[in-house]
């Protein structure tokens, strides 16, 4: 059994996703082929935005949105301790400094009193300004922006919402990397839309924001690519990657996104009563790109891990470090924060296989495993 089967995705798309791939090859235009502007109309749409600006990948997407809005030395930016390391490597790579926030037990999001406090705490030691602060649709479900976003009016802050897990998630019909005032996702083929290599992109409603992206994807270019008006990066997204997402998103949007809804519902109804299941708030849409449960202790989660490997079922922890005890940022100069929560979540969260192509008997087996592992503890 595989975590996340990719090449099932392949064996159910394959004749379309091979003519895709085959017209790039025969036309010609790898970079910045037809495909690319295409797929950046479809994205914005189905997102319901005005801008999709399409890059390298998610990391290099965060980077772009800093790099747009002028974030560097002096400047505060709030991340949850809880994410991926990308979350917070692109604020210290444009020289800003991250301030871990902790997250909510429930829904493993940003914690919107821990980060009203970090706010108010970092503007009374002066150091640093608070600027932007990076919320993270983790494992799919989109953070809390209704009250994200009225944190942000009160202190004057930019939200950023990274989305490289949560693309088709949704709260109340509105869709995720809709959120921030530039959201950005990634194509990593394991995320929900996947390519099959890197990919990323950035969205916002802001016209100069989506030209100014462009200009920093390629050079910093002016007018065209050879008049270059300021300091970029090389960060595009392939023709061929475009050409492939094409037919993933159609996939995506037809059944894949309402079949890991399925199957999280089938976890959840069997699971829940022997352990805690995830928690997606009334009026919250998840795109799962995890399924992840929490065992009570970490002795606990990693015997249930073990007992699953010997049955062929592969699981993973995500994450088992949170940002604060990462040994790149030990010698940040920012406030340093403990993260309870956080850290409590590294011990005990255990992520199950989760795909669109799972069978019923991969899902019932998978169940029946973590009951019987629970059981025996
Ligand atoms: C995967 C991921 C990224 C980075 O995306 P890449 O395409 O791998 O660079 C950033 N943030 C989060 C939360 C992610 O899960």
């Amino acid at each position: 059994m595989q975590f996340r089967d990719l090449k099932r995705q392949y064996e159910v798309l394959q004749k379309d996703i091979d003519v895709a791939m085959l017209e790039v090859a025969r036309t010609g235009t790898y970079i910045m082929g037809s495909q690319v502007k295409k797929l950046e109309e479809r994205l914005a749409k189905f997102v319901g935005v005005k801008h999709c600006v399409t890059c390298g990948n998610g990391t290099d997407a965060l980077t772009l949105a800093l790099k747009v809005w002028g974030i560097g030395r002096g400047d505060a930016v709030f991340v949850p301790d809880f994410t991926f390391f990308a979350s917070a490597e692109a604020v210290a790579l444009e020289g800003a400094v991250p301030v871990f926030v902790d997250v909510d037990k429930d829904t493993c999001n940003i914690d919107p009193v821990d980060l009203e406090n970090n706010i108010e705490k970092t503007i009374k030691e002066g150091k640093y300004i608070p600027k932007v602060i990076i919320a993270v649709d983790l494992f799919g479900l989109p953070a809390n922006y209704p009250v994200i976003r009225k944190i942000a009016d009160k202190y004057s802050l930019l939200v950023l919402e990274d989305g490289a897990q949560g693309f088709g998630g949704a709260i109340n019909d509105k869709r995720a990397c809709s959120f921030g005032d530039i959201s950005t996702t990634s194509f990593f083929p394991a995320k929900p839309l996947g390519c099959y290599g890197d990919g990323g992109a950035i969205f916002t409603d802001n016209d100069e924001w989506a030209k100014l992206a462009d200009s920093y994807r390629v050079h910093g270019k002016g007018t065209f690519k050879y008049d270059n008006v300021r300091i970029g990066v090389n960060s595009r997204l392939d023709t061929l990657q475009a050409a492939i997402l094409l037919v993933k998103l159609k996939a995506f949007e037809e059944k894949e996104l309402a079949a890991v809804n399925n199957i999280a519902e089938k976890y959840t109804r069997l699971l829940k009563e022997k352990l805690k299941t995830p928690i997606v708030p009334e009026g919250f849409y998840s795109s799962w790109a995890q399924y992840t449960i929490q065992l009570e202790n970490k002795a606990q989660r990693d015997s249930l891990q073990f007992k699953l490997k010997e049955r062929g079922i592969p699981s993973m922890v995500y994450y088992p470090t949170g940002m604060h005890a990462q040994t790149a940022f030990a010698n940040l100069t920012g406030q340093q924060n403990e993260c309870p929560v956080a850290s409590h979540l590294c011990d005990v969260v255990l992520s199950l296989p989760m795909h669109p192509y799972m069978t019923d008997d991969e899902i019932i087996l998978i169940i029946n495993s973590v009951a019987d592992g629970i059981k025996e503890m």
